[in-house]
C-alpha cells in the first residue's frame, strides 16, 4: 500500500473493506462502547494482546481509526491520532513533549488561538516558551535553545503572511540539540507538503481546515514521524515505568519507549492526552472528514490555481498597498523547494485604505462569505485583526505587518472570474 501514489492512497489508506462487511465506504460505528465477547477475549484485551479490539470509544472507535490510518499514511508517518479539534492537537502534542516543566521555541507569526495559549496558558502548566520573530534567522533560534528546551514549535506556511518554514534547516537544528521539530502543517496539508520527507518529527493539523475541506466539522490530527530518539535523556515521560503498560501479576514494568519503541509518542497522545482528557473526535465528524480527504487533491489543485490567479490580480489593483502570497514570489527559494504544486489557498492583502474603507469592502463582497475559518470550498473573506488573530498583541502584529487594513482570503471552487469580479466591485464601492 505504502508504494501506492497519494491519489490512490486518500480513497483507500487505512481501510479494509473486507473487514467492514465489504463497505466501500467507511462506515460509521456511532457507537460510545464495543462488546468485549467472554471474559477470556476481555482479558487478553486488557493485557493489550489483542490490539486490534475496540471497548470504548473515547480509547478507539473503527470509523475514527480509519481517518487516523488514512492521514497517517499520507502524511508519511507511523501512526496518528485523531482529536476533537486543531488546538486540542496542537495542546497534547505541546504537553506531551514538554509536560512537568521545559521551555518550547516558537514564532510570534502563528495562528491566534495558538500564540494565546503559548503565552498565557500552558506557562500555567511549567511550559514556557521562547519566542523568535523570524522564521528564517537561523542563527538567532539556535542561540536560543537551553538545555531543558524541549522542542521547536513552527508553521510550515504563517497565518496569513504566507512566510514559509525552511523545514529542513530547522529540523536539523532541533536534532542538533536532541529535540523535536514539530510542525503545525494545517494550511498546506499532505498534499501540498509532508515536512517528514524534510525531517520533521510530529506534524499537527487543525483537521478543520484543508484536510475536510468542507467546513462542516470542527477537528485535529496529530502525526508522528516515528524516527524521534527519545531515549535520550530529556524526556523522562517516555521511559519512567508505567502501571497500564506493565503487567501487575507478573511483576513486569514497561514504559512508552520500551513497549512502543518508535511509536512511543504518538502511543503516549492516545493513552495519556486521549484517554485521560478526552478531547475524542466523533465517528460522525471522522466520516465526514474522510469524504472531505477522498477529492483533497482536486480541491486543492484548483483552489492554488485560482488563488495564485487571485493574488495577481490583487497586485493590480491600485487600491491594494501590498499582496502576501509567497506563492507567486518567483524567486522564492524555499517556496520552489518545499512547495512544488503551490502553497496553499489563503492569502492576505493589505488595502490603501482607511478602517471605514476595510469595513465597506466586507460589507460589499457577495460571493465571498465573512467569516473566521479557512480551507472551506466556500471562498472566505476575515479581517485578522478584528477577528482570528486579535489575540495578538499589537507589538506583535506591526512587527509582522499585520494591520488594520489586512485582509485575509481562503479561496475555495467557485469559478475563478466570479471571485475576482466580487473583489473587485467591492473594493471599488469602497472607494
Ligand atoms: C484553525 C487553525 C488552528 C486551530 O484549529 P481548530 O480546529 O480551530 O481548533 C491551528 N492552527 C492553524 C494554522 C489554524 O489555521
Amino acid at each position: 500500500m505504502e508504494s501506492e501514489h497519494f491519489d490512490t492512497l486518500r480513497l483507500h489508506a487505512g481501510y479494509e473493506p473486507a473487514d467492514h462487511l465489504q463497505s466501500p465506504i467507511v462506515p460509521i460505528y456511532q457507537t460510545a462502547a464495543f462488546g468485549l465477547g467472554d471474559t477470556q477475549t476481555a482479558a487478553a484485551i486488557a493485557a493489550g494482546t489483542k490490539s486490534d479490539a475496540y471497548t470504548y470509544s473515547r480509547v478507539g472507535n473503527p470509523t475514527v481509526r480509519a481517518f487516523e490510518k488514512r492521514l497517517a499514511v499520507l502524511d508519511g508517518g507511523v501512526d496518528a491520532v485523531a482529536v476533537g479539534s486543531g488546538m486540542a492537537a496542537i495542546s497534547y502534542a505541546l504537553l506531551n513533549v514538554a509536560e512537568g516543566g521545559g521551555r518550547v521555541l516558537a514564532p510570534t507569526n502563528i495562528y491566534g488561538a495558538s500564540l494565546d495559549e503559548f503565552r498565557t496558558l500552558l506557562p500555567k502548566f511549567g511550559i514556557e516558551f521562547d519566542f523568535f520573530d523570524d522564521i528564517n534567522d537561523l542563527a538567532a533560534i539556535k542561540s536560543l535553545i537551553q538545555a531543558d528546551t524541549k522542542a521547536i514549535y513552527i508553521e510550515s506556511v504563517a497565518n496569513p503572511s504566507t512566510e514559509v518554514a525552511d523545514i529542513e534547516a530547522l529540523a536539523q537544528i532541533a536534532h542538533a540539540a536532541g529535540i523535536p521539530l514539530i510542525v503545525d502543517n494545517t494550511f498546506p496539508t499532505p498534499y501540498l507538503c509532508r515536512p517528514f520527507d524534510f525531517g520533521a518529527d510530529i506534524d499537527v493539523y487543525s483537521s478543520t481546515k484543508g484536510i475536510n475541506g468542507h467546513g462542516n466539522v470542527v477537528s485535529g490530527v496529530i502525526v508522528d514521524h516515528g524516527k524521534f530518539d527519545w531515549h535520550n535523556g530529556k524526556f523522562p515521560q517516555m521511559t519512567e515505568s508505567e502501571f497500564i503498560l506493565g503487567n501487575e501479576a507478573k511483576q513486569q514494568t514497561a514504559s512508552f519507549y520500551s513497549k512502543f519503541g518508535a511509536k512511543a509518542f504518538i502511543s503516549r497522545i492516545r493513552m495519556k492526552y486521549l484517554r485521560l482528557f478526552g478531547a475524542v473526535m466523533s465517528p460522525f465528524d471522522a466520516y465526514l472528514a474522510l469524504l472531505g480527504v477522498e477529492k483533497i487533491s482536486e480541491r486543492l489543485s484548483k483552489e492554488v490555481q485560482s488563488t495564485k490567479a487571485i493574488a495577481t490580480y490583487l497586485t493590480t489593483n491600485s487600491h491594494v498597498e501590498h499582496v502576501y502570497y509567497s506563492g507567486i514570489e518567483a524567486d522564492n527559494k524555499l517556496v520552489k523547494k518545499y512547495f512544488p504544486r503551490g502553497i496553499g489557498a489563503i492569502l492576505s492583502f493589505e488595502l490603501a485604505g482607511t478602517e471605514q474603507q476595510v469595513a465597506a469592502v466586507l460589507d460589499h463582497v457577495h460571493v465571498f462569505t465573512y467569516l473566521p475559518n479557512v480551507g472551506d470550498v466556500r471562498s472566505l473573506i476575515v479581517n485578522p485583526v478584528k477577528v482570528t488573530h486579535r489575540e495578538m498583541p499589537q507589538a506583535i502584529r506591526l512587527k509582522h505587518k499585520l494591520n488594520q487594513q489586512v485582509l485575509r482570503l481562503s479561496i475555495g471552487l467557485e469559478d475563478v472570474n466570479d471571485l475576482i469580479a466580487d473583489l473587485d466591485q467591492a473594493i471599488a464601492q469602497a472607494f
